[in-house]
């Protein structure tokens, strides 16, 4: 039987990354996949860096996604050097803006919620914003930056990540699916890939949305990791210059620049099972946000559609950290942020790993929170 330290399920950003960090402490690291790596929601994702909040319930969130934006540079600087690929990243800042009557109390309640957070935010007066932002359309009403936020272009990461562990050992098996966990009593002690038992010290569950329904153990994953998938569509424009160099968000959606002048506009948030298709209505929620937003892209080419599905948790925030079955860590659930999330979840699984505690206060996405000690206690009597 095939023998590794660590298997990991999934080579999405998120199992990549975790797979770069642990190959670093020299660890026999494998990664599996049913498809290429990286072609799920991490191909589908626009890029913002923001750990600023999209509703109440992202609030316990904020620490860690502030925690990852502050790794950022040094995280992209180690895969860039590792896999000699570029990234995208850039850190220029967003310009968030609100429309109708309410537009400065708005901003106002924003920018005093992200400062609470900790999280850099200003109140910009319009012509200032429109000095920075020329495009930007008549229904703003009032704006604010958040000047720490940045962008990558996630396709390009997760090449890179990929690259960058591989380069450090990593073993990725593209194209095998991954279809059962390997218990021993309470002890997970590998899985099954293309049909082959390995044997692995420990299991890391990395398989975005779909990392409830794994294998046959799914009804023990699904008490640790019930993700369910929520759909997300986006769009491409090519306008016929440059007309954007930051986010530009608004409660509506948001535009984010691409260094080769196309402009990703971004999103819907759909109950639609594992469904990927890109839709009318959708389409039309984008369009008409991105041409309030920035009235300019009317003209522009539409050059790319696609729809990814974010690996959605019933508590919206990502579940991270080891279970009581001895030998599996979970990876999954980060939703709207898995890009952000990246480089801290690497570095919470490596610590898990290797020390056998982390750095960062990471118990409020444990995978335990859903009550599964107590299920597999009422189990074993
Ligand atoms: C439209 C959209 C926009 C987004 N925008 C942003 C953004 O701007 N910023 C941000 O931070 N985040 C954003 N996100 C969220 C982010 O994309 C996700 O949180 C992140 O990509 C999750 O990464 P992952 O590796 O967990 O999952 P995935 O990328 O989905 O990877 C999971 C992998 O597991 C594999 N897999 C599944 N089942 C099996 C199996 N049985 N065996 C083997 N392999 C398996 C899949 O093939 C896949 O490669 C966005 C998402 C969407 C959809």
């Amino acid at each position: 039987m095939k023998t590794f330290d660590i298997a990991i399920v999934g080579a999405g950003v998120i199992g990549a990354s975790a797979a770069f960090e642990l190959a670093g402490e020299k660890l026999r690291v494998a990664v599996f996949d049913r498809q290429e790596p990286g072609r799920e929601a991490s191909w589908a994702a626009a890029g913002m860096l923001s750990p600023a909040p999209d509703s109440p319930r992202d609030i316990p969130l904020a620490p860690l996604g502030r925690e990852s934006l502050k790794l950022y540079p040094e995280f992209v600087a180690a895969i860039e050097e590792g896999s000699c690929r570029p990234t995208g990243y850039s850190r220029e800042g967003t310009f968030e803006v609100f429309a109708g009557p309410e537009a400065e109390a708005e901003r106002d309640r924003r920018v005093e919620e992200c400062r609470r957070l900790g999280i850099a935010a200003e109140s910009v007066p319009m012509e200032t914003a429109r000095s920075r932002e020329r495009g930007i359309g008549p229904a703003a009403r009032a704006a604010m930056c958040l000047p720490d936020e940045g962008m990558v272009e996630p396709r390009l990461l997760t090449d890179a990540v990929v690259a960058a562990a591989r380069n450090r050992g990593a073993a990725f098996h593209a194209n095998c699916e991954v279809t059962g966990l390997l218990m021993e009593g309470e002890r997970c002690t590998g899985l099954v890939a293309g049909g082959e038992r390995i044997a692995a010290g420990k299991v890391v569950l990395a398989a975005g949305c779909f990392s409830a329904g794994i294998g046959s153990e799914s009804e023990i994953v699904r008490q640790y990791a019930p993700t369910r998938p929520v759909r997300g569509q986006m769009m491409a424009l090519r306008p016929d210059r440059p007309l954007l160099e930051h986010v530009l968000r608004s409660t509506k959606g948001y535009l984010v620049p691409r260094r080769d002048g196309r402009i990703i506009a971004g999103s819907t948030s759909e109950e639609a099972g594992f469904e990927k298709r890109v839709t009318p209505g959708g389409l039309r929620r984008i369009l008409d946000n991105a041409l309030e937003l920035l009235p300019e892209l009317a003209g522009a080419e539409i050059v790319e559609t696609w729809s990814g599905l974010r690996p959605g948790t019933p508590d919206d925030l990502p579940i991270i950290g080891p279970t009581d079955v001895d030998g599996l860590i979970v990876a999954t659930g980060h939703y709207r942020n898995g890009i952000l999330l990246a480089a801290v979840t690497a570095r919470l699984v490596r610590e898990w790993v290797t020390a056998g505690r982390t750095s960062f206060d990471a118990a409020p996405f444990s995978p335990l929170r859903f009550g599964a000690r107590k299920l597999r206690a009422q189990h074993a009597r």
